[in-house]
């Protein structure tokens, strides 16, 4: 049997429709920007496998880092014990976040980074009334999450995500949540008062900072955000960034919260924490959080952990990537990237005006709306613009009828330039 029709047979794809699935590719390698399948087709991945790869695939820094550690140690329960490159890793993320931080939690993905987050700042609450008899005072244990925000698939993640087509089975089992619109000059006031009406029942507010990913990569304002975070502070909040997508620096910067003044209590990370090899999810907080679980009391202990917490091969795939993020290659092509994406954002603001809406970018990310079809993410026009690609070279994979692409950094300037080569010519078929 050839491989599609094993596939086929065994096996349940990720945010896909099983009747009628469309065949998948079957890819046989990866080398920097490039994704081979098996009849020897390359594509320009452009939206760094869904997001994660920040140096290319199949690097051989990371190779073989992960051939050394898998060697010497592949995996080891982390209560009780500790190793190495959870070690070094942690040291070295603590030195890249914002000031603060102090401490690193680890888990396997970026759902149960923000998982882990919001047990955290919830169980925070908990632990200074548990116990002083303050029990019954008002319990502090909403939380505050934006409007068409997407944290993850568990069913915490589930809750503070917006209600939408990917959640519908399940609106009666998620917990309440006060969703706010992302901050703009007209909603600001009405918004502030929200919080501030809400303020004494709000344990925690979890937003994706500046891009709303999944949500169809919806930008939103640093200097409005900023004001919005120190409304929230004021009050107490908890602020958890989900940098699930905006850390390692998609945004232009290391991490998106480097735009705002106000920081956050907690960040979560995963995606390209590990340059894309490795399941790996990080959920760092500062001291504040951290000191409300030194305690005597055993129960105020944070009960969560996973199998392979902080497993050494994802570490140790982490660190070679940040080592490679801290190239000035890297950075250079971070801002090379930035730049290309603006000058194509003007072309396209010229040239397609017609078809294309809310035409945005932030560092390496850009995208855009194509005003055609039904404005939901069920219409066709997604797979129909990957499929038009796909023949083309090139890896595209619009969220619904939001085109975007976030490239590996190591992308080349002739890959580059075949991607939105290939966008206009799909624009102009479009048209
Ligand atoms: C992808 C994503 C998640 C979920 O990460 P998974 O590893 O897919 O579970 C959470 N938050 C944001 C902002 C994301 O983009």
């Amino acid at each position: 049997m050839q491989l599609t029709e094993r596939d086929r047979k065994y096996i349940w794809h990720p945010f896909t429709p099983q009747k009628n699935m469309v065949i998948p590719i079957p890819i046989v390698k990866g080398k920097g920007a490039l994704l081979y399948d098996d009849k020897g087709n390359s594509y320009v991945d452009a939206i760094s496998s869904w997001w994660v790869t920040l140096h290319g695939h199949a690097h051989p820094y990371i190779a073989e880092k992960l051939y050394k550690q898998a060697l010497q140690l592949e995996q080891v329960i982390f209560a009780g014990f500790t190793h190495q490159p959870a070690v070094d890793l942690a040291e070295r993320l603590i030195n890249l976040l914002p000031e603060g931080f102090s401490k690193i939690f680890y888990s396997d993905n970026g759902s149960t980074s923000t998982e882990v987050a919001l047990k955290m700042a919830i169980q925070y609450w908990w632990n200074q009334n548990e116990g002083t008899g303050n029990t019954k005072q008002e319990r502090k244990n909403k939380i505050l999450a934006f409007k068409n925000s997407y944290h993850g698939d568990t069913f915490g993640a589930m809750s503070v995500s917006d209600r939408s087509v990917f959640t519908l089975a399940f609106h009666d089992l998620l917990f309440e949540v006060i969703f706010i619109d992302t901050p703009t000059g007209d909603n600001i006031d009405d918004t502030k008062a929200i919080v501030h009406k809400h303020a004494n029942e709000i344990a925690a507010f979890i937003y994706e900072p500046l891009v709303q990913g999944a949500g169809g990569m919806k930008m939103y304002d640093d200097y409005l955000m900023n004001e919005l975070l120190s409304t929230v502070k004021q009050h107490d909040i908890i602020c958890i960034a989900d940098e699930v997508m905006t850390g390692f620096g998609r945004t232009g910067k290391i991490f998106a919260s480097e735009y705002m003044n106000q920081k956050p209590d907690i960040i979560c990370l995963s995606k390209g924490l590990t340059g894309g090899t490795m399941a790996l999810g990080v959920t760092a907080c500062n001291e504040k959080i951290y000191n409300a679980y030194v305690n005597d009391d055993k129960l105020k202990t944070f009960f969560h952990g996973h199998s392979f917490t902080a497993n050494p091969l994802a570490c140790t795939a982490a660190l070679a990537s940040m080592y490679l993020l801290e190239q000035p290659q890297t950075h250079e092509a971070i801002k090379w990237l930035t730049k290309e994406n603006e000058i194509f954002r003007e072309r396209i603001i010229n040239g397609y005006h017609l078809i294309c809406r809310n035409v945005s970018c932030l560092g390496t990310i850009l995208a855009f709306e194509i005003a055609l079809g039904k404005d939901e993410y069920l219409n066709n026009i997604s797979s129909v613009i990957t499929e038009k690609a796909l023949a083309k070279g090139v890896y595209i994979r619009p969220l619904g009828n939001t085109v975007y692409i976030m490239p590996p950094y190591c992308i080349t300037k002739d890959e580059l330039m075949k991607v939105y080569k290939t966008i206009i010519e799909i624009l102009n078929e479009l048209n």
